[in-house]
């Protein structure tokens, strides 16, 4: 419908506005051929017309023209408002027009004063000009038609009505080339429409697929439970921290926050009810930062903070106590409370590391720190933590070298039941001694090859020997072997130990295995699967180092155990520790009323043997029977004890 249209369309800006600056471009070009022309005619008439017509009149229409041209001048330059170059785009189409009028009127006004030359002069002028202004109008389709319709038909009718051949042959050649200029005209810009609607579409489809790829940037950056920044976002921000510092100086502190009981919460009362706390949890952190703090979701119950500047120990600390106690404020979701509290570490730059992953890593390891020796309080990064984390470096590199079959062995501690005095199960401990650090103990080495994914080839090894020791000893002899975390959060665990049992022929149900409460919170599903496949078989569960962790009631009340560790800690005051004292007595109630069995670890002297037996204490395992003791050794043990054992019957059946 636009195809003929002599005005510019409103609805359509960028093709307006194109217009507007292909065509200033031309502009010199245009007055250019018209002045050069015009000039040309004015002087081969100049002495044959009169002034006013030959100067008077060209000079009064270039006065219009200049002033028109000074108007341009810089348009293509600057951004002119979607309605201002409509107007002018539309005032240029009336004056294209009436200048076409205007300057044919007055070339045609020079016929009578002329010779035949100058005729031709005429229509030599009248017909470059036309054809040149149009190419300059090229992209203002409105215009050039209006002034081929103002030009070409008075031309024709002028010149093909003189009655001279060579004026009508002119006239109608004329005729012709302004037809064909027409259809180049028309082609063109159509082609330039179009070109400029499809580059339209380009930048409509660009600036979607911006702002596409800028919601994918913020999606991809975001933690989507929380609203928080994610884990990714943390990363980035601590390199561009890490980059500025370091380029201009200044301080920062890399912080990360655990949620203390957010696990038995979880697996409580489910993932739906986790999700609230974390959510809750992530808005408390919110709230409690101040303006100098970033924060971030770091992944499951973890969060991290930056915190911009310097900050001394004591601010750190009020930082930390600042963000635990919003955590410890009891959550209420309808009708469950929730009760987290929140651990931190924090890890200075650049004291503690310059490079954002050991920087990361050393808060890590504070929380860590916080996490066993102060929960629900903030630990910062010391120099002592520093030599623990090289110590550690070292053994992991030696441990990673090491040739576990030759390396690795195991120790075997009694336990005895009181009421016999006879050695019951030994527990299997496991030992290093690595040729280039020597000795090294089990609670260091096991941690670090949990960390460094080595874990359960180690417990695989070790079972081993162990089961092929057991083998050794009389039927009713058990054997207790520990499972780390690890072991019970990987799948198949469970199925890869009764194979190995298998192997060994040994009889599962004299195979104990000690867990503890915290390795089955980390991932409950998976722990579940790997000691139902382990009961399946006959084997039996003990509680590790009751008392110790959370001693989530309800929770152990779950577990499909036989048996329960009291931990050492209990005993060293019991002599003169009343709390101590009640303490094991309630558990070892609990034990009987989860119809488990009950053993009490780190029993080291005949007075604390008296006391727990008093308590009613029957299993006991501690230095006071035995310290872990060499496999031989443990064999040599039962054969004494079977001796004594025929020799008191013996001497009972003498009496
Ligand atoms: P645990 O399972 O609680 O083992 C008992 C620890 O207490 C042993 O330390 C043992 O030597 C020590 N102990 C026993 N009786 C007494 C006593 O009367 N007084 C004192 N002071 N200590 C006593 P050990 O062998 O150094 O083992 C430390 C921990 O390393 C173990 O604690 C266990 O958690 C872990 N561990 C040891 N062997 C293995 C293993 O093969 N696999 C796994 N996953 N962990 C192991
Ligand atoms: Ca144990
Ligand atoms: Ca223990």
């Amino acid at each position: 419908m636009s195809r003929f249209r002599f005005s510019f369309p409103r609805h359509d800006p960028e093709l307006a506005q194109a217009q507007l600056a292909a065509f200033a471009h031309q502009i010199p070009l245009l007055y250019f051929i018209l002045l050069v022309n015009t000039v040309a005619v004015s002087v081969t008439h100049y002495h044959m017309a009169p002034a006013w017509l030959t100067v008077g009149v060209p000079c009064a229409l270039f006065a219009v023209c200049l002033k028109r041209f000074l108007g341009w001048i810089g348009t293509h330059r600057r951004q002119i408002p979607t309605n201002i170059a409509v107007r002018r785009l539309n005032s240029t189409i009336a004056l294209a027009v009436l200048l076409g009028i205007a300057f044919s009127v007055w070339s045609l006004s020079l016929y009578p004063y002329g010779d035949m030359e100058r005729h031709m002069h005429l229509a030599y002028y009248m017909s470059l000009t036309l054809i040149g202004i149009v190419f300059c109008l090229m992209h203002l389709r409105a215009a050039a038609l209006g002034l081929i319709a103002a030009v070409v038909p008075a031309f024709l009718v002028f010149f093909g009505t003189r009655g001279s051949i060579v004026l009508t042959a002119i006239a109608i050649n004329f005729a012709l080339v302004s037809g064909a200029m027409l259809t180049v005209l028309l082609t063109y810009y159509r082609d330039f429409a179009s070109l400029i609607s499809s580059r339209k579409q380009l930048l409509v489809q660009t600036e979607s697929a911006r702002r596409l790829s800028d919601e994918n940037f913020r999606l991809a950056n975001l933690d989507a439970l929380t609203g928080l920044p994610n884990r990714r976002r943390f990363l980035y921000e601590l390199e561009q921290r890490v980059a500025q510092a370091q380029a201009v100086g200044g301080a920062f502190v890399v912080g990360v926050i655990d949620l203390d009981g957010f696990k038995p919460v979880n697996d409580a009362f489910g993932h739906a009810v986790g999700d609230k706390v974390l959510i809750e949890a992530g808005l408390r952190l919110q709230a409690a930062a101040s303006e100098r703090i970033f924060l971030a979701r770091l992944g499951g119950d973890e969060f991290g903070v930056i915190i911009s500047g310097a900050a001394s120990d004591d601010e750190l600390h009020a930082i930390g106590d600042q963000l635990s106690t919003a955590l410890r404020k009891p959550i209420n979701l309808s009708g469950i409370v929730a009760r987290v509290s929140g651990s931190c570490g924090f890890a200075r730059f650049p004291e503690n590391g310059r490079a954002s992953a050991a920087l990361f890593e050393r808060a890590d390891y504070a929380l860590y720190f916080a996490k066993h020796y102060n929960r629900g309080q903030s630990t910062i990064f010391s120099g002592s933590h520093e030599a623990k984390l090289s110590e550690q470096a070292r053994i992991e590199q030696a441990l990673q070298a090491a040739n576990l079959e030759a390396e690795m062995h195991l120790m075997y501690q009694p336990v005895v039941d009181t009421d016999t005095q006879k050695t019951i199960a030994f527990e299997a401990l496991a030992r290093w001694v690595s040729p280039a650090l020597g000795s090294i103990g089990p609670a260091t080495f096991i941690a670090i090859a949990e960390r460094s994914g080595m874990i359960s080839r180690l417990t695989e090894i070790l079972f081993r020997k162990a089961l092929a020791e057991a083998h050794r000893w009389p039927d009713d002899v058990g054997l207790s072997f520990n499972l780390s975390v690890h072991d019970l959060s990987l799948k198949n665990m469970g199925q890869r130990l009764a194979a190995i049992i298998d192997t060994a022929k040994i009889n599962p149900a004299r195979i104990s295995f000690e867990i503890t409460e915290t390795s089955v919170m980390k991932d409950a599903a998976v722990a579940q699967a790997n000691l139902d496949a382990l009961i399946a078989l006959g084997c039996s569960i003990a509680l590790d180092d009751f008392g110790t962790g959370q001693s989530n009631l309800a929770y152990v009340h779950q577990l499909p155990l036989s048996k329960i560790k009291i931990d050492r800690s209990f005993i060293g005051g019991i002599e003169a520790n009343k709390v101590s004292r009640d303490l094991i007595r309630t558990i070892i109630d609990l034990s009987r009323n989860l119809g488990c069995m009950c053993v009490t670890e780190g029993v080291e002297t005949a007075a604390q043997v008296i006391i727990l037996r008093t308590l009613g204490c029957r299993y006991i395992q501690g230095y006071f029977y035995g310290k872990p003791m060499t496999g031989n050794e443990a064999l040599a043990r039962i054969a004494g004890e079977r001796v004594v054992g025929i020799k008191s019957a013996t001497a009972r059946a003498a009496v």
